[in-house]
Formats: structure tokens, C-alpha cells, sequence
């Protein structure tokens, strides 16, 4: 029986025409700038996203990293969500290795900061406080997508203040494959499976609003590692220095890139199968009595346990890993589509979630 991981997008295996790409990547030594398909990476994404240039780097925490203190000095400090992932998930580290503070916000229902929030956490010209120079936002949050409107108007707020700002966008195709769906007709053809032209136009109307945007290429879209950060050509000159400081000059990461190249051209447009496998998933959990099921936007699926389940869901997630079914439940229960999770899998965990609680 085929086990079905449910546990993250990040756990994907390359496809063999990936690991083909990969094989016959040219390749060079980075550190040197010389590797063509790093290169071609970087103008790829930058390109897609409307930026000068961009930066490959191993992870999306280090990618998040080398934005906020490409923005901030030492002592400045950034806005940012406190479920957000540059805050939350990621050590610390631009407190504890850049020195730069974090002031978190808490999110409103639907993922976004209040502008409300954001306004009054900017800090005044004084020498109590820290600088407040950037706001972060993250897009999809939570597996929700932000309002095109509040990106907007946050960001417009944030400027008007004189803050720069950055995007998460580990997931920003998934955003945009929202987006696109949610596209009335007489806006573009979109639908439940948007064509890639709407996709990449969603793409570059969310990123447009940002000074910086982050993408992994290590979640959804399938390649098994690597994110790039985004950005005007000086903003990506201070990240370089930043890489390298933290150690993320690679060498031949050409063979990397070349798998970020092949999902950016293949494995954008299925990603809208990943989120009606999601719905459908969230959609047959929300029948259960007791499962309070967050709306799906996207490929992610949020669930409280609630009475009269209350007593039998500390022991779900054990249960589903005996029937060959991974998730986690470390604040909520949470189930991600992806690649190589397909209809077969998810009606499997729909069928031993609904067994579990019927007896
Ligand atoms: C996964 C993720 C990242 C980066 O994760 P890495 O494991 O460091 O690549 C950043 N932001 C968000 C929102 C993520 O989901």
C-alpha cells in the first residue's frame, strides 16, 4: 500500500524528466557567477516576476533572511505576522544572527495584518525605539490567499510610511492559482484549472506591490531544493553578500537550479489539481460532526477537532500513520496536497479519517 503524505508539499521527489533536466543542466561554479543554469534560473524568475534580478538560494528560510537584512540595518526591525513564517518558523534568525527585530502582528481571519495594526506599530522617530523599516507579508498564509486589495493598500501603507517591503511567497504560484480561479469571466478565462497565462499574470500582479518577493521551488512546485529571492539589482547585490555570509554560496548548483527551471516550466499549471484535491478533502471533512474545517483556498487543509470528537483526536494522527497516512497536528491538524498525492490517496485518508471517528 502506497503511503499517502499528507504531512507537507515539501516532500515531493523529482520526476524523471526532472532528474533528466538536472543530469543535462551545463553547469559551472557559481561563487564565480559562472554557472549558466543559475544564471538562467535567476533571470527566469526575475523576469516571470517583473524584478531585475534574483538570487538562487538553498532554502526559503535563508531566502527570507538575506531580504530582511538586505532591507534592515542593525537595530532596525520588520513587521510580520505572528504565524508568519519569517517570524514563527525560522529560529530567529534575523534577531539572533542580523540583530534585527521582529514586531509581530497578530492576523486577522483571513491571514492578513490589520492596517490598523500595521500603522500603529510603526514606530516613531525616537531614540526608545527601534527603526521600522520593512513590513512582511506572506502569500498564501496559512494556505489562504491574501486579497489582491490588501496587498495593495498594505503595502501603499507601508510606503507612504517610508518602510520597504518583502514578500513570502514560498507559495506564491499557489497564490496566484487562486487568484486565478477567483477571476470573474469578463476579467479572464480562468476556472477551476487557470491556463499558465493567468497564472503568471497573477503571479506578477501580487509581486508587483513588494520590493522583494521570495519563492520556493522546494514546495509545490515540485523541485527538491532551492528558493529564490527577488529584487532591484542593488537589493540583490546586498543579498549576495548576505548568502555568502551565511554560507549559501553553492558551487555546480546548476544541477539545482535546472530542477527549479523544470518545475517553473511544467509543474505551475497542475498546481490548481493540488487545491481540488485539497477542496475536496476539506469539503468531505467539513460532513463530520465535530471537524470545523477552515475555507480551502489552496492546497492546504486547516482543522479544529471539536466535541463530540474532542477525547479520539490526539490519537488521529497515530492512527492515520498505521493505515499508511501521514499528517501533522502540531497547532492544528493540517493536510497538504501535492505532486505526488493523487485522488486514489486522498479518498483513502478521507475513508480512515471518517472510520476513526465513527467508532
Ligand atoms: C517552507 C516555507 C519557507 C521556507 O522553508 P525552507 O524549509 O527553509 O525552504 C518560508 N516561508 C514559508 C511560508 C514556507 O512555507
Amino acid at each position: 500500500m502506497k503511503t499517502v503524505d499528507l504531512r507537507s508539499d515539501t516532500v515531493t521527489q523529482p520526476t524523471p524528466a526532472m532528474r533528466e533536466a538536472m543530469l543535462a543542466a551545463p553547469l559551472g561554479d557559481d561563487v564565480f557567477g559562472d554557472d549558466p543554469t543559475v544564471n538562467a534560473l535567476q533571470d527566469k524568475i526575475a523576469a516571470m516576476l517583473g524584478f531585475e534580478a534574483a538570487l538562487f538560494v538553498p532554502t526559503g528560510t535563508q531566502s527570507n533572511f538575506c531580504a530582511i537584512l538586505s532591507h534592515c540595518q542593525r537595530g532596525d526591525e520588520y513587521l510580520v505576522g505572528q504565524m508568519a513564517h519569517c517570524y514563527r518558523w525560522e529560529g530567529g534568525g534575523a534577531a539572533v544572527l542580523g540583530s534585527v527585530q521582529p514586531q509581530p502582528i497578530a492576523h486577522a481571519a483571513d491571514g492578513s495584518l490589520p492596517l490598523a495594526d500595521i500603522e500603529s506599530q510603526i514606530k516613531p522617530d525616537d531614540a526608545h525605539f527601534a527603526r521600522t523599516r520593512l513590513l512582511c507579508l506572506e502569500n498564501t498564509i496559512g494556505g489562504k490567499l491574501l486579497p489582491l486589495d490588501y496587498v495593495k493598500a498594505a503595502t501603499q501603507l507601508a510606503r507612504s510610511k517610508g518602510l520597504a517591503t518583502h514578500l513570502d511567497g514560498a507559495r506564491l504560484f499557489n497564490a496566484a492559482t487562486a487568484q486565478a480561479m477567483n477571476l470573474k469571466p469578463n476579467e479572464q478565462l480562468a476556472g477551476i484549472h487557470p491556463a499558465r497565462s493567468a497564472i503568471n499574470n497573477e503571479a506578477k500582479r501580487i509581486a508587483e506591490n513588494f520590493d522583494s518577493v521570495s519563492v520556493c521551488f522546494s514546495k509545490g512546485l515540485g523541485a527538491p531544493v532551492g528558493s529564490a529571492l527577488c529584487g532591484s539589482r542593488e537589493l540583490i547585490a546586498r543579498a549576495h553578500r548576505i548568502r555568502k555570509m551565511a554560507g549559501g554560496g553553492m558551487r555546480q548548483s546548476g544541477m539545482l537550479a535546472a530542477a527549479a527551471i523544470y518545475a517553473l516550466d511544467h509543474q505551475v499549471e497542475r498546481l490548481s489539481q493540488d487545491h481540488a484535491l485539497a477542496k475536496r478533502l476539506g469539503d468531505a471533512l467539513a460532513q463530520i460532526d465535530g471537524m470545523a474545517v477552515d475555507p480551502v483556498q489552496s492546497n492546504i487543509v486547516f482543522v479544529d477537532v471539536r466535541e463530540p470528537l474532542k477525547a479520539k483526536a490526539a490519537g488521529l494522527i497515530d492512527h492515520l500513520k498505521s493505515h499508511g497516512i501521514l499528517a501533522t497536528g502540531l497547532y492544528r491538524l493540517r493536510f497538504v496536497t501535492h505532486l505526488d498525492v493523487d485522488a486514489v490517496g486522498v479518498d483513502r485518508a478521507i475513508a480512515v479519517i471518517q472510520n476513526y471517528f465513527k467508532y
